[in-house]
């Protein structure tokens, strides 16, 4: 188990709903805008189909504003919304194309999504947008640097993505020592304090520290207390 790269200045975090990043990616993003990296949130969707009970008009802005929250305490102020409808996002060239066009705008070294796995581990499948989505970014990686992929696009290709790290529980081949930054990783999953009330009848500190716990488990053969698992896709050269 290696250590992900670190020397890059920018990176986009480009993720499927609102809660996405904090339930563990937060914590590498505490670490890396501690070392002055630009890191900036792309979310697909607004996550407007995640509260039982509430009408996605009302939730939409919601979880939006909860995000921005989120992102703010591991040092992100730049937090954008594609809009795509959750729960029906579909990969296809429309989503690669819209996401290459957000990778050209921010010009990331570093590109960072989450699992888009057909499952979690055995008998737990991962929802439909998180498999859309994070296949979608690897794809459009590629697609950003290709001049004729998306001829429509008017931003120029980007070529400088060197890297996509999958926030992953399968397939992990790096870690990013978050000992110093688990309590940050806390403080920025409780922002989704609507959506965490709506889960669980377990208060929102409780649930928040316990999810961080597991996703920052210490990683066999990486020497750290606390460590978040990606898997690294290396791009360019
Ligand atoms: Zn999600």
């Amino acid at each position: 188990m290696e250590p992900i790269p670190e020397d890059w200045q920018r990176g986009l975090v480009i993720v499927a709903h609102p809660d996405d990043i904090e339930y563990g990616a937060a914590a590498a993003v505490a670490r890396w805008t501690d070392q002055g990296k630009d890191i900036r949130y792309v979310l697909v969707t607004s996550g407007e189909a995640g509260i039982a009970g509430l009408n996605p008009r009302q939730c939409g802005p919601l979880r939006e504003d909860e995000e921005r929250a989120s992102a703010a305490v591991v040092g992100v102020t730049e937090v954008e919304f594609l809009g795509y409808p959750d729960g029906t996002v579909e990969y296809g060239p429309q989503l690669r194309m819209d996401l290459a066009r957000v990778i050209r705008q921010h010009r990331p070294e570093m590109v960072v999504t989450a699992n888009f796995r057909e499952t979690w581990g055995p008998g737990v499948l991962n929802s439909a947008d998180h498999r859309a989505v994070g296949l979608a970014v690897l794809d459009a990686v590629a697609d950003a640097a290709n001049e004729w992929i998306f001829p429509e696009l008017v931003e120029p290709p980007w070529t400088g993505a060197r890297w996509a790290a999958v926030n992953a529980m399968v397939g992990i081949t790096h870690a990013v020592d978050v000992t110093a930054t688990v309590e940050r990783a806390v403080r920025s999953l409780c922002e989704h304090n609507a959506y965490l009330t709506a889960l669980s009848a377990e208060p929102v500190l409780e649930q928040a520290a316990r999810q961080i716990e597991m996703a920052t488990a210490p990683r066999p053969g990486f020497d750290a207390e606390r460590a978040v698992g990606f898997e690294l896709y290396v791009f360019g050269g």
